[in-house]
């Protein structure tokens, strides 16, 4: 059977950018436009955004963010917002192609035209909150495609998970009192921003719906690939998705300097096959990938290309879950008396 992968990628994602060194900038994906006319035809489909204005957005922000976000943009100092979020004239039209580009893949996988998708964006979004941006990130695109599968195609079973090497404070805090959407992260303690403990399950009918796993530095391919196994693989079984959002982020590579984990580029292209064979498992569920972080322009650029290849390969490898006895005693000590109330790990 043919798999095809949808892709979105659009030049105005690379506007947004700033005359100072800084971490996320437009050469993280702009080799992509030459790139992409390598990939064959018959494993892609490349997507257009989909028409959205700011009235979307507030689905997931607030006006006065928004009207913030155009204040701010026209400063003359483009870090006034915030230190690491700079702002400049057009920022808003990469931020809103960014989002419109991810609903676009939401709407080819609601639809059948791909059988999993990769959203190449910047601005990524894992960090900005409901009334405030911060951490690289303007809109959160992933709570706006959960709202978008929520509101406008009727489901009530989303699984965000989070890979991205910092917490994704934004997209918990957005749906932290909400039980159709399970926020899941794993992620290195301790660093920006500094949110994410395991003692942080969710609110009100959400309890239960937000599993952080705050893993240790150092931590890299066998640990991810047993909590994996041990942890994700759970939470596939018995949440049963009707929809998978992963929040990709590649600043865990062993070469990225922002954090201190260890994966290894084959390491995030196993991760992605253990993705594809549970979604073929307990499915087909449809999943989206959305880039976050990963700032070594050489492994992000390497990463993106080994998933690619690995989502619109024809063939689901599941591998086998190596014992890592490490992970296993932290999973044991930290993870489980928290998260075992919820869901059996
Ligand atoms: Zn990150």
């Amino acid at each position: 059977m043919s798999n095809i992968t949808g892709i979105f990628f659009h030049k105005n994602t690379l506007l947004h950018k700033v005359e100072t060194d800084s971490a996320e900038n437009p050469q993280r994906i702009s080799w992509f436009e030459e790139y992409q006319k390598t990939l064959f035809r018959d494993r892609y489909r490349f997507f257009e955004p989909y028409e959205i204005d700011e009235y979307f957005i507030l689905r997931v922000h607030s006006r006065p963010y928004l009207d913030q976000i155009h204040k701010y943009m026209y400063a003359e100092n483009p870090y006034c917002y915030d230190r690491d979020t700079y702002l400049m004239p057009q920022s808003l039209e990469s931020a809103l192609c960014a989002a419109s580009g991810s609903l676009a893949l939401v709407e080819g996988l609601m639809w059948e035209e791909c059988n999993n998708a990769f959203s190449l964006i910047r601005p990524p979004g894992h960090h900005a909150e409901t009334g405030r941006g911060m951490g690289f990130c303007i809109f959160n695109n992933a709570a706006l495609c959960a709202k978008h599968l929520i509101e406008h195609h009727r489901l009530n079973k989303i699984l965000i998970l989070d890979l991205d090497a910092h917490h994704g404070n934004g997209t918990q805090d957005i749906f932290y009192e909400s039980n159709q959407v399970l926020y899941c992260s794993i992620h290195q303690k301790n660093i920006f921003p500094f949110t994410g403990s395991v003692t942080e399950v969710g609110n009100a009918v959400g309890i239960g719906y937000n599993v952080n796993i705050p893993v240790y530095a150092g931590y890299g391919d066998s640990e991810y690939t047993y909590i994996m196994g041990k942890v994700i693989q759970n939470i596939f079984e018995q949440f049963l998705p009707q929809f998978v959002i992963i929040s990709m982020g590649f600043d865990g590579h062993e070469n990225d300097s922002i954090s201190e984990l260890k994966l290894t580029t084959s390491g995030y292209q196993g991760i992605i096959s253990i993705l594809k064979s549970f979604g073929k498992k307990y499915g087909p569920i449809p999943m989206l990938y959305i880039l976050e972080g990963g700032y070594n322009l050489l492994s992000l650029r390497e990463c993106i290309i080994s998933s690619l290849d690995t989502l619109s390969s024809s063939e689901t490898e599941m591998e086998g879950f190596g014992f890592s006895p490490r992970a296993e005693k932290f999973l044991e000590d930290e993870v489980r008396p928290e998260i075992s109330r919820y869901w059996s790990i």
